[in-house]
C-alpha cells in the first residue's frame, strides 16, 4: 500500500531507495545475517558480552558498599535479569535458529518480554520493564565495543541504496553512518537544526525529521522516495510518481552541477566588496568538499564530531594527528578550529558515566566551554593539540558558549599556560595565533563589548542563539514551527553585534546554519557580515546570491527590517529585498 508522511524538511534533495529500520536511540542495532560458520563464534561473542557486563555489576556492588541499600538492590535486580534464562538462554538459541547478530538477538527477546510487562495489572510490575531495557542496553553496549562499531558492521551493507528509518538517531549515531553509502534518513523526533540535521546537511544527503509515526509504519526493504525540500516520504510510491520523483532528482543534479561550475569564480559583490565564504567541517575527510566547492578556507572545525562516536576523550597525542592532517589539507588557507562542544545533545559515552546521573535541563547545563573549563586538563591538551598543528598551516582558535567574561579570562589564561609549555619544550607553533568566541548565548550578544574587547574575533551561532532567544529546543520537533530565524528578536541581536564588531574592527563571520542558506544572504550581507561559513555543499548558492548582490542598495533596506517588529513584515520585506 502507498502513502505519504509529512515531516520537518531538513536536508534538501531526492532520494529513492530502500528502508532500513534502526531500532531505537541506544538499542539501536542493525539485523545482520550471520555466515553459519560464524554462528558459534556470535554466541561466543554474546557469552563473553554477558559475562562483562556480570563482573562490571559486582565491581559496582563491591564500590557502593557504603551506599543505599536500594542502590544495591538495583544493581542486584539487574543482574537477576540478565541471569534468567530468557535474556541469558533464548538469545543464543535465536542467535542459532535465525543465524543472526548477538546484538539482534538480545533485542527481541527484549521486545517480546517488555511488552508481557507491559501487559500487566500490576503497576510494580509494568514498572520493571524499564529495568529489562536498561539491563540489555548494557549488554548492547558491550557487544558494540570500541573496535567493533555499527558502523564498522554495516561496511557488508555499502552499496545500496538505503534509507535508514530511525525512531531517533543520535549526533553519535550519525557519526557510525559518516562514511556509509547511505542515500537518505528519516526520523520520527528531531528539529531542522538539531545536530542530527545539521549532520545530514554535511552528508549532503536529503533528510527529513519530525515524522512522527515513520519507524512503526514502515517495513524493512520498502520502496520510498525521500523529498528533502518539502519534508515528504512516500512509502511504496505507485510506477507514475517513482517515474515522477526519477525525473526530478536528475534535474536537481543537474542544477547542482550548474551552480558548481561557479567554483573558481570569486565571492564579490556587484559593487566590488569581497566576502568570505567559509566551510563547515567535522573532520579531515571532509577537506575534499572544501575544495571541491571552492571554500575560501574553514570557518568552523566542529572537532567533537572526530571523537563523538567513540567511548572515550581523545589524548592530546591523537587530537594533534587529526588537527595536523586536516590544516595539511587546506594548502594554506584558514581554518578555525572550535574547541570541544560537548554537553547537550553531542555527548561521549564516558560522559554518561558519573553517578549515571541524567541531567535535568542538559542544554542549560554544563555544556561547551562550561564544560571544558571544568576539566581543565582536557582543556588544556585540547588548546597545546591545535597549537601544535598551528605550525602547519594559518589556524585559528574558537571557543563555543562564551556567556561570561571571566571565561574568556580562564580561557586565555590557560591558552598562556598551554604555550608557555609547549615552549619550555621547545615546540613549534604559531606565536601570534588569533583566538575568537562563539555569541550564542543572548547574554553575549547583547553585552558584545565585553567579547569584543578581549577577543580577536567573533563567531556568530545562529543555531543556539535563536535555541535560547526563542526557549526552544533545537531537537524537539513539537516547537520546530515555533523556530524562527527571522523573529524580529533574532535580527535585533545579529543586528547588533555585527554592528558593533564593525565599530569595534573586530571581524566577525557567521556559522549557523543561517548562513548557508541563500534566502537570508542580502539581508546578513546588508546588516555588515563580510564572512559566512557553511557546509561546503552550500557555497555555490550562496555565492550566485552574492554576485547578484549590491550592498550599496540593499543596505538602508536590511538595516531597515532589522527594527521591525512583526515577523510577518519582516518576511514581506525580505521576499522584497530578495527580488530586487
Ligand atoms: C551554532 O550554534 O549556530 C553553531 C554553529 O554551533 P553548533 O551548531 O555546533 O551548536
Ligand atoms: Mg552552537
Amino acid at each position: 500500500m502507498s502513502f505519504t508522511l509529512h515531516g520537518l524538511p531538513v536536508s534538501g534533495g531526492i532520494a529513492i531507495g530502500q528502508a532500513h529500520l534502526i531500532s531505537q536511540a541506544t538499542l539501536e542495532v542493525s539485523h545482520l545475517v550471520i555466515a553459519p560458520r560464524q554462528v558459534e563464534k556470535e554466541v561466543a561473542r554474546f557469552d563473553a558480552a554477558l559475562e562483562r557486563v556480570r563482573a562490571e555489576f559486582e565491581a559496582m556492588k563491591n564500590s557502593l558498599e557504603k551506599s543505599p541499600a536500594d542502590m544495591r538492590a538495583f544493581i542486584d535486580l539487574h543482574r537477576m535479569i540478565l541471569d534468567d534464562p530468557e535474556l541469558s538462554e533464548v538469545p543464543r538459541q535465536i542467535i542459532r535458529e535465525r543465524r543472526c547478530n548477538a546484538e539482534w538477538a538480545i533485542v527481541q527477546q527484549m521486545e517480546m518480554l517488555v511488552e508481557q510487562f507491559e501487559r500487566m495489572d500490576d503497576a510494580y510490575l509494568r514498572e520493571r520493564s524499564y529495568d529489562v531495557r536498561q539491563a540489555v542496553e548494557r549488554v548492547v553496549r558491550e557487544l558494540a565495543g570500541r573496535s567493533d562499531h555499527v558502523a564498522n558492521r554495516l561496511k557488508k551493507l555499502k552499496g545500496e541504496r538505503l534509507v535508514v528509518v530511525a525512531h531517533d538517531l543520535s549526533p553519535a549515531d550519525m557519526m557510525a553512518f559518516k562514511n556509509q553509502d547511505f542515500a537518505s534518513f528519516v526520523t520520527d523526533v528531531g528539529g531542522a537544526t538539531s545536530h542530527t540535521a545539521i549532520l545530514a546537511r554535511s552528508m549532503g544527503i536529503p533528510a527529513v525529521l519530525g515524522l512522527h509515526h515513520a519507524r512503526q509504519l514502515i517495513r524493512d526493504g520498502e520502496t520510498l522516495i525521500v523529498d528533502g525540500a518539502r519534508g515528504v516520504l512516500i512509502v511504496n510510491p505507485d510506477p507514475r510518481i517513482l517515474e515522477e520523483y526519477e525525473l526530478r532528482k536528475t534535474q536537481l543534479e543537474l542544477e547542482d552541477s550548474k551552480l558548481k561550475r561557479l567554483k573558481t569564480a570569486r565571492a564579490t559583490t556587484l559593487d566590488k566588496i569581497k566576502i568570505d565564504l567559509l566551510a563547515n567541517i567535522e573532520g579531515p575527510a571532509d577537506v575534499e568538499a572544501v575544495i571541491e566547492y571552492g571554500a575560501d578556507g574553514v570557518g568552523l572545525f566542529r572537532t567533537e564530531f572526530l571523537f563523538l562516536e567513540r567511548g572515550e576523550m581523545p589524548g592530546e597525542d591523537e587530537q594533534f594527528e587529526s588537527y595536523r592532517k586536516t590544516v595539511k589539507g587546506m594548502d594554506g588557507r584558514p581554518i578555525v578550529i572550535r574547541t570541544f562542544d560537548l554537553g547537550n545533545d553531542k555527548t561521549l559515552h564516558v560522559e554518561e558515566a558519573p553517578g549515571g546521573r541524567k541531567r535535568v535541563n542538559p542544554a542549560l547545563g554544563l555544556r561547551s566551554v562550561r564544560l571544558l573549563l571544568s576539566d581543565p586538563n582536557v582543556f588544556l591538551a585540547q588548546l597545546r593539540a591545535i597549537l601544535r598543528a598551528s605550525r602547519y598551516g594559518k589556524v585559528k582558535i574558537l571557543v563555543p558558549m562564551f556567556s561570561h567574561a571571566f571565561q574568556v579570562d580562564q580561557t586565555l589564561a590557560l591558552l598562556e599556560q598551554a604555550k608557555s609549555s609547549l615552549r619550555g619544550e621547545k615546540t613549534a607553533f604559531d606565536e601570534s595565533i588569533e583566538i575568537g568566541g562563539m555569541i550564542e548565548v543572548p547574554a553575549a550578544a547583547l553585552a558584545v563589548g565585553t567579547f569584543l574587547r578581549r577577543l580577536d574575533f567573533l563567531s556568530i551561532g545562529t543555531n543556539d542563539l535563536i535555541q535560547y532567544t526563542l526557549a526552544i529546543d533545537r531537537a524537539d520537533e513539537q516547537v520546530a514551527n515555533l523556530y524562527d530565524p527571522l523573529h524580529p528578536a533574532v535580527l535585533m541581536l545579529l543586528s547588533h553585534v555585527i554592528g558593533s564588531a564593525e565599530k569595534a574592527g573586530v571581524p566577525v563571520s557567521m556559522c549557523g546554519e543561517m548562513a548557508g542558506d541563500p534566502d537570508f544572504t542580502r539581508l546578513l550581507l546588508g546588516l555588515g557580515l563580510r564572512q559566512f561559513s557553511m557546509f561546503p555543499a552550500r557555497i555555490p548558492a550562496v555565492k550566485q546570491r552574492v554576485k547578484q548582490s549590491d550592498i550599496s542598495a540593499i543596505e538602508p533596506v536590511a538595516r531597515r527590517i532589522a527594527r521591525l517588529d512583526e515577523s510577518a513584515k519582516i518576511a514581506e520585506q525580505i521576499e522584497r529585498l530578495n527580488a530586487l
